[in-house]
C-alpha cells in the first residue's frame, strides 16, 4: 500500500484514468557522467512510489513523483521527460544546495 494523495490508496485507485504506464526513473547523486544513476523501471503492475528519496548521503529530501504523474494526467500529455534537481541541503554541516537529481521519463496512456 502506498500513500497517494495523502491517503492509503493503491496507485490504480489514485489514478483510475491511467490505462497503461511505462516509466523509467534515474536517481543520481550529481550531474557528471561519473555519477552512475540508480535506474528503476515501473509499470502499472509495479507502479512508482509517490515519493523517492534523494540518494545523496546526508540528504533527506524526496522527489515528488506523484506530482509529475498528476500533472501528466491533468494535461493529457502522454510523454514524460522531466529532470528534477534535489535542492535539499547537502547535510547537517553543509548548507550548499544538494546536486542530487532525478530523471523521470516514459509514457502514460489514459483511458478513452
Ligand atoms: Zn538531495
Amino acid at each position: 500500500m502506498s500513500f497517494y494523495g495523502g491517503k492509503k490508496v493503491s496507485f490504480e485507485e489514485a489514478f483510475p484514468k491511467i490505462d497503461s504506464l511505462g516509466l523509467t526513473i534515474e536517481i543520481k547523486q550529481g550531474m557528471t557522467k561519473f555519477d552512475t544513476p540508480d535506474i528503476r523501471i515501473y509499470s502499472l503492475k509495479y507502479p512508482p512510489p509517490p515519493k523517492i528519496s534523494c540518494s545523496r548521503t546526508g540528504c533527506d529530501h524526496e522527489f515528488d513523483i506523484e506530482r509529475i504523474i498528476r500533472h501528466t494526467v491533468v494535461s493529457g500529455d502522454a510523454k514524460i521527460d522531466r529532470t528534477m534537481m534535489c535542492k535539499g541541503t547537502m547535510g547537517r554541516h553543509d548548507s550548499r544546495s544538494c546536486i542530487g537529481n532525478c530523471k523521470v521519463y516514459g509514457e502514460i496512456t489514459l483511458k478513452k
